[in-house]
Formats: C-alpha cells, structure tokens, sequence
C-alpha cells in the first residue's frame, strides 16, 4: 500500500483556507444576519408608520365621541333650564349659562320665548322686532269719547271750523284726564295742521311725545308724537330736521322702544327708512341701524315662524336658528347658528383636542357649525350622535396633517439612524475582527517559521560543536594551535547557543510577562567598552571591524546590566548579520539631555518603510531575499523594543534599503547622576 494523501479538490481548497474560512464565518454569522435584521426592521419601519396612522384615527375618533357626548349633555342641560324657566313662568336671566347670556346679548343672537297669562313673551324685551300672535303686553282699551270731545270733533271734521275747534279741544284739555289727554294732544295738535298753524301744532307733538305711558288707539302716545314731528318736517320741507328726527325714531324703533304689531311696524319703519333716505341722513349712522334691523327681522321672521310650527332647526332666509323648547307649559329657546358655530362649537372642539378642524351635521345633512373641508383628510373621522332620535354627525380631522407626518418621519429617522449606527458597528465590528484573525493567523504562520528557524539555528552550532569535538576525541589534530583554536570555537559556538536559548527564555518570560529586570547603578563607559570588546572577540572570525565612539565621561545609568546588554548585543549582531560584504559597523554613545544615546549603524541591506513598521513585532522578518538567508527568528527586535521600554527608554530606527540602517537606544539618566561622570 503507497502512502495515503487525502486529496481534495480546488474548489474545496479554496473554502478549507483558514481566510475563505474566516470569509464564511463573517457571511454566515455577521453578514446575513446583518442583512435578516435590515429587512426585517425596515418591515417593521413600515407597521410602525401605519400605526402611528392608525394611534392618530384612533384618537381622533375618541375625541370625536366626546365632542358628541359634550353636545348631547348640553342640549340636555339647555333643555332643563328651558323647563325650569317655563315652570316659573320667567325668562333664565339666573340661570342662564354662559352661552345663552351671550347669545341673547347679541343683536339678533337668539331670543328666549316664554309662556304669560293668555300668551307668551320675548326675553331679552326687544330682542324682537314687533309683535304677533298673543304676544307682548296688549294696550289698555281705547277710551270711549265724552259727549263733549264728539262735539269738538264735529267742529273739526264736519263743520271744518279750525278756529273752534281748536279752542273746544284746547278747553277740553284743561279739565282732561290722563288717558283723555293724548287722544285730546293729538286731536288738537291734528286741527294745528289743518288750519295751517304747524308751529303750534310742532309743540303740541312735543307735548305728547312726552306722555311716556298713554295710549292712542293702538299705539304709544310718544311714539305717535314722534312719528307725527317727522311728518310735520316733511310738511313744511325742514329736511335737516327730519334727518335728526327721522334717524332718531327709526333707531328706537328697531332698538324694540315700542313692541307695534307687525303690521303696524312694517308700515312705520318703512315710512323711517324713506324719511332718512329723503333728508340724506348720513351713512354712516343709518346703515348700522339698518343691519340691525335685518338681523333682529331674522330672528323675528323665525320666532314667528317657530311658534306657528315648531321644529328644531329654523332655516330663515339669512340665518338658520337652533331650537330647544319644551310644551305645557311651553317656553323655547332659539339660538342663532352662526352664534353658536362661531362662539360655543370652537370652544367645545378646542377644549377636546387643540388644532381640529370640524363640521356637524343634522340628520339631513346639513351643516350646522365648522365648515367642510375641499378635500377629504385621510385622517378624518365620523361620529354619529342621535339627537331627538336622529342621527346627526360629527366628522373631524386634525386641522394640519403634517403633525402625525411628522411624528411618522421623526420616527423613520430614528429607526434609520439606530439602524445605520448598527450597520456601521457591524462594519467596524467586522473589520477589526478580520485584522485581528488576520495578525493571528499572521502570527501563528510565524510561530511555525519560528520553529523550524529556531530548530536550524541549534543545529549547526550543535554540527560544529560535535564534529570538532568528534576531531578532538579521535586525536585527529595533533598540532597544538590547531587544537586550541578548535577548542575556542567549541566555546564560542556554546556561547551562541547560550545566548540563543538566553534569548528565547526571555522572549517567553516576556510573552508571560514574567521577565524580572534588576536595577543597579551602571557605569555607562565601563560597561559598554568591555561589551563591544567581547563582540569583536566573538566576531573576530568574520573579519568585520567595530568602530567605537564611546566618550568616556558618561553619566551613569540605572539599569539590568546583562538585560540592556543583550539588547545592544543583539543590535551589534543584527548590524553584522545584515549587511554581507561590509566590513565595518559602527557604535556610538552620546550624552543627550537627560538620556544618553546608543546607536549603532551599518552600511548594510537597509530595511524598507513598509518593513519598518513591523520589525518590532514578535517574530517578524522582512520580506527581503537577505532575511530568508540570515538565520533568526524574529525575536530580537522585539526583545530589544521590550528591554529599553522597560528601562523608560525607546528604540528608533532610520534605514534606507541598500544604503544602511541606524538603532538607536535611549535610556534616560537619572537626574541626579546626569552630571556625574562614569570613572
Ligand atoms: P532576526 O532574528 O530575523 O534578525 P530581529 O527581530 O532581530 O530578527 O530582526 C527582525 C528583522 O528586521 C530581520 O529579519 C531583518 O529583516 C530586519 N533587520 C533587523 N536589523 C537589521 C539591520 N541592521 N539591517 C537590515 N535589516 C535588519
């Protein structure tokens, strides 16, 4: 059977090499998970953003709700003062809430109708523009003409006799009761005209436009006065005087100074409006009047409108109205739509959720307060709320959308930055883990180089040592200096094995950082001459010169005499090592500030920058022909790096390939020995 070698194919090579090894170790246990948590947290990026969609509906949708709930219990709560103000027979003006003062202060806001003995009221009194139905406090009854004021009359109307009748009515006057005296003013003042005489009859119209309480007919004594004076005005062409007079009595009379029936105000405000108009009243002054009017006929129109037919939603021609009322005993509440939609619906939104925009709708769809959007939100949301068993409906929706945009892009951010932060420890992770396997690799491909180098190194000092001594022994050299020179290389090929083993035992006491130093005082000049001695005696066979330029006045140093001597030792042999065909290597000392300089420089190969970086590192060697011929194992730089750190001093190195390398060792000086000289 021949010898067995397990074969395997390129392929297969190619994956069993430790770094395709290490390639598939980073993709199968960094890189694909990397890439499974990638897509898996942009997943859930994307559930993340429908959720935060999802919260923002969800709330709305609650907030909605609560809105509905918010309207049901106020109109439930309206709806019990209604009752309560019905029962006792009064307007709210205690209990009234807010809202409900507010809106009845306004011009045409609303109007609060109320049951009285054979009718019904209006408060606030004048939130109404005149007066229908059984409405309103009626006027006394008309008073029945004495015989005497029949016959003044028929002086007056029959008989035409002005004069007479002017002095009858004016005699009447004298003994006339109060109710008597308007109808009597009137008469008297009505005579004035027809005779012609309108100054007199101008002051006896001021006279009755002061009986504030009295009756004529149907109307108020001070309104008929007042109204009379414009027309007196017209009469005799006073136009600056009917625009004072005109705008006056049009402005009490939409003001609600007198409750006339509707017929009657109809026919007067339109004789104000054409009397302002006629004396060119400015305005200024006459449009507000004007927009009240309108506003409060509204109102007016829908009461009237209301108690013909009551309904819960009132659209009048301008103004839509709510309503709440309540029956036997009945009393009711209107509120105008554009009050409540512009004062109470905000408020009952806003204090649910701040920037909603809003609309609600009756069961008929139409919108009573908020306003719809042009375009659907995609957020909006719909809530149904039943009032009078009707479905009316809220809908909502945030009044800026970018909010939750931004809330979903804020979040994206973040999920991105955790992610890309992860992505790049990954990276980083990843790089640091292959250039640490790589130098270990590195390494343990040199430890292997170290021993075969190691093994070759032993072998041939213990070759010399053997076949010398082999020649001793068998007597083989008989001539005297022949024998004492082999027995010098005995010794000398035993004291590189020495130092040899010397150096490895080092390098593991250093690798287990067991290696103990002992500091003594060290007489720098002593101990360098005896050693570069020593070396030259060593080397004295390669016929390679030591210069030395070592002053003698050196400090002192404190230091491992036989550690820092290995150290330049190894420097010394390195320098001879390297550079073949040379014959000379040089070492010089020099005292610097505060440490003393120890170099040594040759003429050899030179070292290239990229080896530089590493020839202190355990057993490396340059990549250079040279060193695959020199015997060595890598260990005496580092040993060297190792030595002089641990004497607080540093190792440099200055090369250029082919011209020559330069070791400098310093080693500081203690202070105190820095001036004393060594011998
Ligand atoms: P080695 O046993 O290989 O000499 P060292 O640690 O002493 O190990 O040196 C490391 C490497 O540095 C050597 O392999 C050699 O390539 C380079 N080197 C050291 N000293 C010199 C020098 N004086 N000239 C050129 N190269 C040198």
């Amino acid at each position: 059977m021949g010898n067995f070698t397990a074969y395997r194919p390129a392929w297969m090579r190619f994956f069993f090499s430790p770094s395709q090894r290490l390639l598939g170790v980073f993709l199968v246990f960094i890189l694909l998970p990397g890439l499974f948590l990638g897509v898996f947290s942009l997943r859930i990026l994307r559930q993340e953003e429908q959720l935060v969609r999802q919260r923002a509906k969800e709330n709305l949708e609650r907030i909605a709700q609560e809105i509905g709930f918010r309207l049901q219990s106020e109109f439930k709560s309206w709806e019990e003062i209604i009752s309560l103000a019905a029962e006792s027979e009064s307007p709210p003006a205690e209990y009234q809430p807010e809202v409900f003062r507010q809106a009845l202060e306004e011009t045409g806001g609303g109007v609060f109708l109320y049951h009285v003995e054979g009718g019904f009221d209006s408060f606030p009194y004048g939130a109404l523009l005149y007066r229908f139905g059984r409405h309103g406090i009626l006027q006394p009854p008309a008073i029945q003409p004495t015989p005497e004021i029949e016959k003044a009359e028929s002086l007056e109307i029959k008989q035409k006799d002005y004069p007479n009748a002017i002095l009858a009515y004016r005699k009447l006057l004298e003994s006339a009761t109060a109710e008597q005296r308007a109808e009597l003013l009137n008469r008297l003042a009505r005579t004035l005209r027809k005779a012609g005489r309108l100054d007199e009859a101008s002051d006896v119209y001021r006279e009755l436009q002061e009986l504030k309480t009295a009756w004529i007919g149907v109307l108020p004594a001070d309104f008929i006065g007042r109204f009379e004076l414009c027309d007196l005005a017209v009469e005799s062409d006073k136009m600056t005087e009917l625009a004072d007079l005109s705008l006056e009595l049009y402005g009490d009379l939409v003001r609600g100074k007198w409750l006339l029936d509707k017929s009657y105000y109809s026919y007067y405000s339109e004789c104000c409006r054409s009397w302002c108009r006629e004396s060119q009243v400015q305005e200024a002054e006459f449009n507000p009047i004007q927009m009240k009017e309108e506003r409060k006929l509204a109102l007016t129109q829908a009461a009237e409108e209301f108690m013909a037919e009551p309904r819960r939603i009132l659209f009048g021609g301008k103004e839509t109205y709510l309503c709440f009322w309540q029956t036997d005993p009945s009393a009711a509440l209107l509120v105008s739509e554009d009050f409540l939609g512009s004062q109470w619906w905000p408020q009952i939104v806003s204090e649910q959720g701040k920037e909603l925009e809003s609309v609600l709708y009756n069961s008929d769809g139409h919108v009573l307060f908020g306003s719809e959007s042009s375009e659907a939100s995609p957020l909006a949301v719909v809530q149904d709320i039943m009032i009078d068993n009707l479905p009316w409906r809220i809908q909502i929706w945030p009044a800026n959308p970018e909010v939750v945009q931004k809330e979903v892009r804020q979040r994206k951010s973040l999920f991105i930055a955790v992610l890309a932060f992860i992505g790049v420890l990954l990276i980083f992770g990843s790089y640091i883990t292959v250039r640490i396997v790589k130098r270990e690799l590195e390494i343990s491909r040199m430890r292997a180089d170290f021993v075969s180098t190691v093994s070759h190194e032993f072998r041939s000092p213990l070759t010399g040592i053997r076949h010398l001594g082999e020649m001793l022994l068998d007597n083989r050299v008989t001539d005297r200096t022949k024998q004492r020179g082999y027995y010098k290389m005995i010794v000398q090929e035993s004291d590189r094995l020495t130092r040899l083993v010397e150096n490895i035992l080092d390098f593991s006491r250093m690798e287990e950082g067991r290696k103990e130093f002992r500091f003594r005082p060290l007489r720098t000049f002593a101990w360098l001459r005896e050693l570069v001695k020593d070396f030259k005696a060593e080397i004295a066979a390669e016929g390679i010169d030591i210069v030395a330029g070592i002053p003698e006045d050196l400090p002192q140093i404190s230091a491992d005499k036989e550690a820092l001597g290995s150290a330049v030792h190894n420097l010394l042999d390195n320098a001879v090592k390297y550079s073949p065909g040379e014959k000379t290597v040089w070492i010089t000392v020099e005292r610097k500030e505060g440490e003393i300089k120890i170099a040594v420089r040759d003429k050899g190969v030179g070292i290239s920058e990229q080896d530089r970086k590493y020839i202190f590192d355990r057993f490396y060697r340059a990549k250079a022909e040279i060193s695959k011929r020199v015997k060595g194992a890598g260990l005496g730089l580092s040993l060297v790096r190792y030595i002089v750190e641990a004497h607080s001093g540093r190792v440099e190195c200055e090369s250029r390939p082919g011209e020559g390398s330069t070791f400098s060792i310093h080693i500081p000086v203690e202070p105190g020995a820095e001036g004393g000289v060594d011998e």
